[in-house]
């Protein structure tokens, strides 16, 4: 094993203020668990999980409660013990609506009730077979931290003719204000090891690089001690301060030098999977001690917070509950962020609950964020050149603001990462970001109209 510095540097990328310091060394503290958690079946990306219990039920600490829905969904397990109060309509951060669980962990466990035999037993993955290890990490529930949540048995079994050449963990954690994955790696470092070599297993005879951004030394030293013995093909990769350094594209070229082609192309048609290391220390947990994805580490900052904090609380758990843990607000929050600054999510309330992917909860006052509006653009090119994918940003929101989507899907804004980047950089003032997701979600939108189309076509024509 060996630390590096990075040798490729993607284009573009900017400078946010990263304010880490408001977290940076508070070590992770455990929320006591809520009296009532919100527990969502859409906590990752793809179909959401099928609610299996009914208002009434006893449900214990790990029992499953949403049956995976699709090959691209993932189970959903009760995050405590407790009584199911209702089932029922509740908002995410990204504003989707889906079925929740609504759990009263104050409830008394009825003295009928039968033994449990839904628990996972810790597995040995030295001898436990490669299906053993992925069917674990589907039970348990496991679907990427980071933030986009896709299930990760899927993303560690690539298809036929695929093979992983480089596995890559993603520890830059370049979001300002977060430091939920910095701390993982200085407290558990050793589980990110033992989660590695189960990946190994998994993904066959691959090599290993860390990637971890360079305001991170204590937790490179962590690594760098945990992964001292390592065997085979090794190394930290300390990349600049550069923000979306995170992103999965631009730490596979910062890392190995490799491109990611245009979508539909994925990492893995590079021979690269990348997971983040929160993902990697809950693979380990799974395998080992048969602890399926109940809870996360959630960084709680800003200006408007009485003590930011990272927080081990249960997935499922009030925002409003882990303000309250912060010792609750600081005058008035202007504006309150689910994940970072950049790419998270304002929300109307602290009414919503964290997911098996929130990185983040921002509570920032009227000085932290912007209180201009929009101009016209004034040709500058900043947001041009701070787009790490290359766009012409300038010109797809003009596209977009013209309601011409398809001059916009001409310019290739389905490649967009939703960054931010350019945003930051409109001295204009534009929501950039907005109308590439806005010019994203109409494209979607008119595809799956087409599909559904030509399936009913093709079922007409079945039926003649
Ligand atoms: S949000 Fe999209 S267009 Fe804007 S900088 Fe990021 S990738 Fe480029
Ligand atoms: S940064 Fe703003 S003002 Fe400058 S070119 Fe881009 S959209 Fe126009």
């Amino acid at each position: 094993m060996r630390t590096v510095k990075s040798a490729f540097k993607f284009k573009g990328g900017v400078h946010p203020d990263y304010n880490k310091e408001l977290a940076r060394a508070k070590p992770i503290e455990k929320l006591p668990c809520p009296a009532e958690l919100v527990v969502s079946m859409s906590q990752h990306l793809g179909a959401p999980a099928k609610c299996i219990v009914k208002p009434g039920d006893y449900v214990e600490r790990g029992q499953l409660i949403g049956e995976k829905n699709g090959f691209i969904s993932v189970c959903v397990r009760a995050p405590a013990a407790g009584l199911v109060k209702s089932v029922e309509a509740r908002s995410g951060a990204a504003g989707g609506v889906a079925p929740a669980v609504i759990l009263d962990t104050t409830a008394e466990k009825p003295s009928d009730l039968q033994p449990s035999t839904f628990n996972l037993q810790p597995l040995d993955w030295r001898t436990a077979s490669r299906e053993d290890l992925l069917k674990r990490i589907e039970e348990a529930g496991i679907c990427g931290m980071g933030g986009a949540g896709f299930p990760t048995s899927v993303k560690l079994n690539p298809p036929p003719g695929k093979r992983c050449e480089y596995l890559i963990l993603n520890g830059a954690e370049c979001e300002p204000y977060l430091c939920a994955d910095h701390h993982l790696m200085v407290e558990r470092a050793d589980r990110i090891r033992i989660g590695v070599e189960i990946m190994r297993k998994i993904l066959g005879d691959c090599a290993v690089r860390i990637a971890i951004e360079a305001n991170k030394p204590d937790a490179i030293a962590a690594m760098e001690k945990a992964f001292a013995d390592i065997s085979g093909n090794v190394e930290i990769v300390v990349l600049p301060v550069l923000y979306p350094q995170g992103s999965e594209k631009h730490q596979i070229y910062a890392t190995v030098g490799r491109i990611v082609p245009e979508p539909p192309a994925l990492p893995i048609d590079v021979g690269c999977v990348v997971e983040n290391v929160g993902t990697v220390a809950a693979i380990a947990d799974a395998v080992e001690k048969g602890e399926p994805l109940l809870e996360r580490v959630t960084t709680v900052s800003g200006d408007a917070v009485q003590e930011p904090k990272n927080i081990l609380a249960p997935c499922g758990t009030k925002y409003s509950d882990l303000v309250a843990f912060c010792g609750g607000e600081k005058g008035v929050p202007a504006k309150v962020i689910s994940g970072g600054t950049m790419m998270g999510f304002a929300v109307p309330n602290l009414e919503i609950a964290t997911t098996k992917t929130t990185s983040g909860l921002l509570l920032l006052s009227k000085n932290r964020i912007f209180q201009y509006s929009s101009q016209a653009c004034i040709n500058c090119g900043r947001c041009v050149r701070a787009c790490p994918m290359n766009l012409n940003a300038a010109e797809i929101a003009k596209a977009v603001e013209a309601d011409d989507i398809k001059a916009a899907e001409d310019l290739h804004v389905m490649t967009c990462i939703e960054c931010g980047a350019c945003s930051f950089s409109c001295p204009a003032y534009r929501p950039i970001t907005q109308f590439c997701r806005r010019a994203k979600n109409s494209i979607r939108a008119r595809i799956a109209a087409e599909k559904a189309k030509a399936a009913a076509a093709a079922a007409e024509r079945e039926r003649k």
